[in-house]
């Protein structure tokens, strides 16, 4: 007799949404006797990703754009017939608010590692102690074989503290919302390990394996792509196609057990649902809680997550007096500023804002300023004007503001994270097998990232139900 066999997946951000649209998409293509089951918590599908639409702007209370070279979200894009929805950044000057003055970031640079050596030579981010400290790149020994060790360590080590205070940490704590000195190496960024393995130095390394066309100043294209009409109008297609009945919302998993065969998971609603499978693909905090019987998951006690607020700010192009021809800047630590970051959206992504108005996009909240994340919209708001004001003349307040706050969204790759995870894993596949870990708290924390987690955890899933 060929029962049918019953898969969950727990979490409906992008991760749940991708593993739940390739699973329909096996079944179907595969004839298998497989049921799918998306189950989401929230009144809504899309977790992180989320857009307002609002007076003729698109703003984005969550992540804005991915790195178009990432293949599994342009994949997606493709698979749901979105690749015309697709656009690319405007490009522009960036820049980086060093000691409290914006500076232009220097070209020829990778996440601020130099690429072409002149732009930093002549860049006025670094004193020349900085600059010939950075130099040692060219002679100082690789790292020792294998073990991990933190971003602040691997690149204070090659460059000194100043390119790193200066130009790699603002860009960095720019993606994780975290402190370098604890972030892992081999979980964030294990591809510069490698570039030290094999050309010892991270200079000569980039410079022998960056293509030509990266390396040339002339007309640059938007290395990152967005929607054109938002990032969660991609939530929209993978909800629309998805067969009826197939997600649950307003529902979470509160606990699971294994019986026998079986994972018996007790829904809000007070349902008991039984399943030969589960994608777990939520923040891996809410895996000791749902698992509480199992020891194996306290380790991910151990992993922090940040918090962060953005802030959308909408006026009218003439309230900005002083205006600055770019696209955005990042601050670094060493700054008087509470904002980690501003992006002119009206310049980055001119389809987000109506002709004549302007968009500006701020952060606020470092791992050591969490409790700026709680304040007030108010407070907030005046936060990020009085910061904007150090380095344009705004007159006027805003015409509106979008606040989000996003509690402990960030998950920290500290020093250890891979193996962390990889324990775990491993427990897992022993006591709770046809059990996956899937999402941003494990293998990267971009859209992308999460998009290949979701298709892994159903390849993962058909492999574990074949036998
Ligand atoms: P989530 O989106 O967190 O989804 C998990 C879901 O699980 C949620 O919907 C939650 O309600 C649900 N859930 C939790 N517990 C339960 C339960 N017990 N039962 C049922 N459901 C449950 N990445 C980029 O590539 N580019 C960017 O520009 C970018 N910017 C970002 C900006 C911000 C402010 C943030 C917070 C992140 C950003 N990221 C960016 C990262 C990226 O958005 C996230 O890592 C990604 O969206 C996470 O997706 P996920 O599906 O793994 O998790």
């Amino acid at each position: 007799m060929n029962e049918t066999k019953r898969i969950v997946i727990v979490g409906g951000g992008i991760t749940g949404l991708t593993a739940a649209y390739y699973l329909q998409k096996e079944i179907k293509e595969n004839n298998l006797p497989y049921e799918v089951k998306l189950v989401e918590a929230s009144d809504r599908l899309g977790g992180k990703i989320k857009t307002v639409r609002q007076d003729g702007y698109t703003i984005e209370r969550g992540p804005d754009s991915f790195l178009s070279r990432k293949q599994p979200a342009v994949k997606l894009a493709e698979e749901l017939g979105m690749t015309d929805q697709l656009v690319r950044n405007g490009t522009g000057q960036s820049y980086i608010l060093v000691n409290n003055k914006l500076h232009k970031m220097p070209k020829g640079a990778f996440m601020g590692i130099p690429v072409q050596v002149r732009p930093f030579l002549f860049s006025g981010i670094f004193s020349p102690k900085g600059k010939l400290r950075a130099g040692f790149d060219f002679v100082i020994p690789k790292s020792k074989k294998g073990s991990d060790q933190s971003l602040g360590v691997f690149f204070r080590r090659r460059f000194g503290n100043e390119l790193v205070e200066n130009l790699i940490e603002p860009l960095l704590s720019g993606i994780y919302a975290g402190n370098i000195d604890d972030m892992s190496l081999m979980a964030t960024f294990p591809n510069f390990y490698q570039l030290e393995q094999e050309h010892r130095s991270l200079i000569k390394g980039l410079q022998k394996t960056t293509p030509e066309k990266k390396k040339s100043t002339g007309k640059k294209t938007g290395m990152f792509f967005s929607f054109i009409n938002g990032f969660e109008s991609m939530i929209h297609t993978l909800e629309n196609s998805l067969d009826e009945g197939v997600v649950s919302l307003n529902t979470s998993v509160d606990h699971v057990e294994k019986k026998d065969q079986d994972y018996h998971l007790l829904l809000s609603s007070g349902e008991v649902y039984k399943a030969d499978a589960i994608v777990m693909a939520t923040p891996h905090y809410t895996l000791p809680k749902v698992f509480s019987q199992y020891d194996m998951f306290n380790e991910f006690h151990d992993i922090p997550a940040t918090s962060v607020a953005n802030v959308a700010l909408a006026f009218d192009q003439s309230a900005i007096k002083k205006d600055i021809d770019g696209t955005g800047f990042v601050v670094s630590r060493n700054s008087d500023f509470r904002i980690t970051a501003c992006t002119w959206t009206h310049k980055k992504w001119p389809q987000s804002t109506p002709e004549g108005k302007a968009l500006l996009r701020c952060y606020v909240g470092r791992p050591t300023d969490q409790s700026v994340v709680d304040f007030s919209d108010k407070e907030i708001i005046e936060i990020v004007l009085n910061d904007l004001n150090k380095t344009m003349n705004i007159t006027q307040k805003p015409e509106f503001s979008v606040i989000t706050r996003w509690q402990n969204a960030m998950p920290q790759y500290t020093v250890g994270h891979k193996e962390r995870i990889a324990k775990v894993r491993d427990e897992a596949s022993r006591e709770l097998p046809g059990l996956f870990l899937s999402g941003s708290s494990y293998e990267g924390i971009g859209v992308p990232d999460c998009i290949g987690q979701g298709e892994k955890a159903v390849a993962d899933v058909l492999e574990y139900l074949r036998g």
